[in-house]
């Protein structure tokens, strides 16, 4: 997410858990399994009902944030297992720090390996970053005067690898009138309700992968992409045409199918339209580094 101060991130970060369908058994078990060898488990609560939300200070160590020790013990991202790992203000955080994070996207699980052995822990947790678009963080807000110029611009977006962005599904602007116009708005969708919404396309997604290995959307291999995402004319030439001109990834293109297939199961269409596919490539904002 990309906003200025105040425009509501970290209020959004904080209430994805609140749209995520409940923690079934099982993923209870494996969350508070973490609690329990880190000692954290409240007392008088056996088992994780919610969803774990983690929102480390960008001067965490890289152990603290993956894992590690001499005997080793597991980091944010295992404790953000089954929920959300939220990382405010992005560009501040140790560059180094942020490149470990490559791996456990990857694989969900996170391996420390120590001379004698390694060890693996779960690290399948939906990440959610912050930043402001320039170092004063006021560019394009109405209400502050921005003065950063574009070198400095840049060498701030420039702190966040591109390798770490390719690995985002989502990017997207928040911009500082947002959060004004919804706290003014009468009825908007309720937490409750989207949930329903969740839960109605993961019911579809189930039944899309009855007989395949994976789970969700987002775990689709490139195999599965072409079987489940195909596309008319149109959206196959919108395609083609993006991914010229923004220069996007390979990683982005499968990415931008995930997210169109997702797009259209919560919309209930059994087709990916022109509409779900345009909506998930804005999605990759910051591929166009929109900030030169
Ligand atoms: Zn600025």
């Amino acid at each position: 997410m990309l906003g200025p101060p105040g425009s509501g991130k970290t209020m959004l970060a904080k209430r994805i858990g609140t749209i995520l369908p409940t923690l079934t058994p099982g993923e209870s078990i494996e969350t508070t399994r973490i609690y329990s060898v880190l000692g954290r488990l409240e007392a008088g609560q056996p088992l994780m009902a919610r969803r774990p939300f983690r929102s480390p200070h960008h001067t965490i160590s890289e152990a603290g944030l993956v894992g590690g020790g001499s005997t080793p013990v597991p980091g944010e991202i295992s404790m953000a297992h089954n929920g959300v790992l939220f990382l405010d203000e992005l560009p501040e955080f140790n560059r180094r720090t942020l490149e470990v994070l490559r791996q456990p996207l990857e694989d969900r699980v996170v391996t420390i390996s120590r001379a004698m052995a390694s060890t693996t822990f779960p690290a399948d947790m939906m990440l959610v970053a912050a930043l402001n678009p320039c170092p004063c963080g006021y560019r394009g807000d109405p209400r502050r005067d921005c003065h950063c110029n574009p070198p400095q611009i840049e060498r701030y977006m420039a702190k966040i690898s591109g390798p770490l962005l390719d690995r985002i599904d989502i990017h997207i602007e928040v911009p500082a009138a947002r959060y004004a116009d919804l706290a003014s708005r009468q009825a908007g969708t309720s937490s409750e309700q989207m949930r329903q919404e969740v839960d109605a396309a993961r019911q579809i997604q189930r039944r899309r992968f009855s007989r395949a290995r994976v789970n969700y959307n987002g775990q689709m291999s490139s195999r599965q992409i072409r079987q489940f995402c195909p596309l008319d004319g149109a959206g196959t030439e919108l395609l083609k045409m993006s991914v010229n001109e923004m220069g996007l990834s390979a990683r982005a293109h499968d990415k931008v199918l995930r997210v169109a297939r997702t797009i259209a199961d919560l919309a209930g269409s059994e087709s990916i339209a022109s509409e779900h596919l345009s909506e998930a490539i804005n999605y990759r904002h910051l591929d166009r580094q929109m900030w030169t």
